[in-house]
């Protein structure tokens, strides 16, 4: 049986990584745990007028190549352990894009769908004023994840710039554009896990037009992902879903049209012409591209073994466990990993916090160009580690991101 706990994932991943590269025991011992993690409560008062109390963390995991980075998710599952894992994976994440950052997260348990704009905004407020004392722009800068949006970013910014008596556009980033936010940022997930598609399409001799993909999860990544594989490449989507259910048209699924029905109705489900399909089923399609762009642990042991996908993008963070890969790997189907596919999403927040502190804003094309350069050279160099070390894409990208990590630790004098 596949284990589920991410951080425990987590820990598995980086063990193995640390196997390969033959590292020192106290270096693992290290790497193996957050630098530093804050636990908050958070009371917020209701429409109702009744105080509420929400948990909520943040966790910065490693800091040697710069300031700590990494997403808030809104979630009511959200759990520490979660937020160890992805602020773990947001370390690789940074480093195997090359960018000048560490890796962190944050987490709040709560189930945004189930309030009113005034109790998110309260919320989010309330948030970032419990964790103001460990973030900022040159300490740990953070941004949108599951159920977090421009929005929540602005009354965050909005908020620290209060606490500061100055504003600080740097705070955080997937802001909106009229307040420092990034061109190209709200697709760049997206995007970025495209240009890796190209490169792996080319290495696994895939013809991209009128290739066919399937796509689970249809929030920050999976929607854009939905219409960029069509206008980048002609591939033709042939199954959504989101966390209500699945639909599949074999003619193929106009990426807008859906996202009108979604819009209206709250579900890609339903959406005329298609059929309805679980999100179990939709993984197994016999399709060219599979991305998995939803939660965690979605690819385990249970169903590895029955995905037909010739390349498996990974959009959304840690769906797959280390059981499954293994089948992956086996059955010869070449996985992006999350890592390595999402990292579009802070490499644009990079540019975003670079924009930001010297106040002078790129054009679309120049953050496209950029972007496609930084996935387009980690893809290379992870695909490289895996010939050279025979191992899969996943643990490659590991020793390329760790072994970078590893060498700032010991220029820094900490090893
Ligand atoms: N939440 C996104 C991720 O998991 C973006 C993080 C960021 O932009 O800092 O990669």
């Amino acid at each position: 049986m596949s284990e589920l706990n991410p951080f425990v994932i987590a820990q598995r991943q980086l063990d193995e990584c640390a196997r390969i590269l033959n590292l020192d025991d106290s270096v693992r011992e290290i790497l193996r745990v957050p630098m530093r993690e804050l636990h908050v409560s958070i009371p917020v008062r209701m429409d109702n007028g009744k105080i509420r109390v929400f948990q909520g963390f943040r966790v910065q995991y490693n800091d040697a190549r710069g300031p700590t980075k990494g997403g808030i998710r809104f979630h009511p599952d959200e759990t520490i352990d979660t937020v160890r894992a992805l602020a773990a994976w947001m370390t690789w994440k940074a480093s195997v894009v090359d960018i000048p950052l560490g890796g962190g997260k944050g987490g709040v348990i709560c189930n945004p769908k189930e309030m009113s704009q005034g109790e998110l905004e309260r919320l989010s407020r309330a948030y970032i004023q419990a964790i103001s004392q460990i973030v900022g722009p040159e300490k740990d800068v953070p941004a949108p994840d599951v159920y977090t949006t421009p929005q929540i970013m602005a009354w965050m910014m909005d908020e620290f710039s209060k606490i500061h008596q100055k504003n600080q556009f740097g705070l955080i980033t997937g802001k909106p554009l009229e307040l420092g936010g990034s061109a190209g940022r709200g697709d760049a997930t997206a995007r970025g896990g495209c240009y890796t598609i190209r490169e792996a399409a080319k290495h696994v001799g895939l013809d991209l037009k009128g290739a066919t993909v399937a796509i689970q999860g249809f929030g920050n990544a999976g929607n854009f992902a939905a219409s960029l594989v069509c206008s980048l490449f002609g591939c033709k989507v042939i199954a959504v879903s989101d966390s209500k259910g699945g639909i599949v048209n074999e003619a193929g699924l106009v990426g807008e049209a859906v996202l009108k029905h979604k819009a209206n109705t709250g579900s890609v489900v339903g959406f005329p012409g298609s059929k309805p399909i679980s999100n179990e089923e939709l993984l197994e399609l016999d399709v060219d591209i599979l991305i998995p762009a939803a939660l965690e642990n979605v690819i385990t042991d249970a169903n590895a073994g029955n995905i037909k996908a010739k390349i498996m993008c990974e959009l959304a963070n840690g769906p797959t466990t280390p059981e499954a890969d293994d089948i992956l790997y086996k059955n010869g189907v070449h996985v992006i990993p999350d890592f390595l596919a999402n990292a579009g999403g802070v490499t644009v927040s990079y540019f975003e916090m670079v924009q930001n502190f010297y106040m002078y804003y790129w054009d679309e094309e120049l953050v496209h160009q950029r972007l496609d350069k930084k996935m387009t050279s980690a893809y290379h160099a992870t695909l490289q580690a895996s010939n050279k070390y025979g191992i899969n894409m996943r643990k490659a990208a590991y020793v390329v991101a760790v072994g970078r990590v590893v060498e700032a630790m010991r220029l820094r004098g900490r090893l």
